[in-house]
């Protein structure tokens, strides 16, 4: 239907001249487009904070009164239509307020509606900046289109089949259309939320739902790098990856792309374009920084990207019991699933499991385990003192010699390596040192791939 779905977020809807250019970029296209955009930045972090904390809530929707009100003032002209757009806008804070005061502001359906109207908002506002910069368009609501979610409150996951049937007859290929990212309805209508930073993964969605050749996600970066540029000198940017190594490098906080957005994409191959807007405005070109897509680019140096991040714990359960007694895993990940807990990976030996989370759902596991009512049998500990570290490339498991570099490079070093990922991922692999010594270590084998001489 649509060739392309695009994407803005909120670190590119942050001030006038962010919303100046967006007419600029839609109209580059020449063809109906669908465009996916996030809250203006900050505002779903207020949304939240009203829900969860009595004292904001009172000034809130005044303040996001002015906000987007101020948008329409200085980049609508006046008229009869700027009218038309105020009433709108005045009708979502006069529903935001309502629920805000409503005292069921806590519960799941009602918070997930109220921090939606970052998008609500933001959506509406945009339409009416396109609509009037020579941009015909419309509004289209997840409520209206029918993209559906399941019910997992904050939390939802796209019901791809029925919401692309539904897209599929509501959407017209000759018109372009603005909807609001982050959120979703159930069957029965209610607003879901699709995780924080969602919206990626709605446009995701929504690219699958229509067919689309392209997701182009417009945002100020230089594109993938072979490292955190301010911690390593000299990183490279990458031109290509395969959809495997974008979702192994955003799970590991390449903050690019949201850790969901791969997924929908792969099966009808749709290519992602990261394309820097600032960029675009000087050279008048819109060639991706980085392309993903099902190609496999092998670089010479295999590997294309090394990454660290120190939001993980070891819960480590030991005891020479864990290899004989069966059903151990599957009691205590039940646990965890029912705490809705993800597990980031697990490590297993005879005489140990290791469960690798984040920092803070580590703690809470080991409560877990420690409650669960049978004798298990071993002893529980945390060992949150780590980093992790990927490094990640097509083709990583299939060439001699690389982890052999990788360690071997540690090693010389002085770096002590406490645990080994390898084989799990195709195209990565991941290993664990102390906290203190993560930085160094990425230092040192970016050094080993991409500076050997
Ligand atoms: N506005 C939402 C958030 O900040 C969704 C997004 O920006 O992708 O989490
Ligand atoms: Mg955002």
């Amino acid at each position: 239907m649509h060739k392309t779905v695009i994407k803005i977020g909120g670190s590119n809807l942050k001030n006038m001249e962010d919303l100046i250019r967006i007419p600029k970029i839609i109209k580059s296209y020449r063809e109906p487009v669908v465009l996916v955009v996030s809250a203006f930045y900050g505002v779903t972090d207020r949304l939240e904070k009203a829900v969860n904390d009595g004292q904001l809530t009172g000034r809130l929707p005044d303040g996001l009164r002015k906000m987007h009100e101020e948008a329409l003032l200085q980049l609508v002209p006046e008229g009869e239509k700027r009218a038309v757009y105020f009433q709108n806008l005045s009708g979502c804070i006069i529903e935001l307020e309502k629920l805000l005061q409503s005292g069921h502001k806590q519960e799941a359906p009602t918070a997930n509606r109220i921090i939606s109207f970052g998008e609500r908002l933001s959506a509406r506002v945009i339409q009416a900046v396109l609509a009037e910069n020579g941009v015909q368009c419309q509004l289209a609501l997840p409520e209206k289109i029918g993209l559906l979610s399941n019910r997992r409150f904050f939390q939802g996951s796209i019901l791809l089949k029925k919401s692309a049937q539904n897209l599929q007859q509501v959407l017209q290929p000759q018109t372009t259309y603005v909807v609001p990212g982050f959120y979703a309805v159930s069957e029965k209508g209610e607003t879901i939320l699709l995780g924080r930073g969602g919206s990626d993964y709605s446009a995701a969605c929504l690219a699958y739902c229509t067919d689309a050749d392209y997701l182009d996600i417009w945002k100020d970066v230089a594109g993938y790098l072979s490292g955190d540029p301010k911690n390593i000198p000299g990183v490279k940017k990458i031109d290509r990856l395969s959809y495997l190594e974008a979702a192994e490098l955003s799970y590991f906080g390449a903050r690019i792309l949201h850790p969901r957005t791969i997924r929908p994409l792969v099966s009808k191959k749709i290519k992602v374009r990261l394309l820097n807007p600032e960029k675009y405005l000087k050279t008048g070109k819109r060639e991706p920084a980085t392309l993903i897509s099902n190609k496999t680019t092998k670089s010479a140096e295999i590997i294309k990207s090394v990454t660290a991040s120190d939001d993980i714990a070891l819960l480590k359960l030991k005891g020479s019991g864990v290899g004989i007694k069966k059903g151990i895993l599957a009691e205590v990940t039940n646990a965890f699933d029912k705490a809705q807990l993800n597990i980031r990976s697990v490590v297993t030996s005879q005489t140990a499991i290791h469960f690798v989370f984040s920092r803070s759902d580590a703690r809470i596991a080991k409560r877990i385990v420690d409650n669960l009512h049978r004798n298990m049998d071993f002893d529980t500990e945390i060992d949150d003192d780590i980093a992790w570290i990927a490094a990640v490339g097509q083709g990583i498991n299939q060439k001699e010699g690389i982890a052999g570099r990788i360690f071997s490079s540690l090693a010389r070093a002085g770096i002590n390596v406490q645990q080994i990922v390898l084989g799990a991922s195709e195209v990565a692999v991941y290993f664990v040192v102390k906290r203190h010594l993560a930085k160094h270590a990425a230092q040192i084998i970016h050094k080993e791939i991409f500076h050997k001489n």
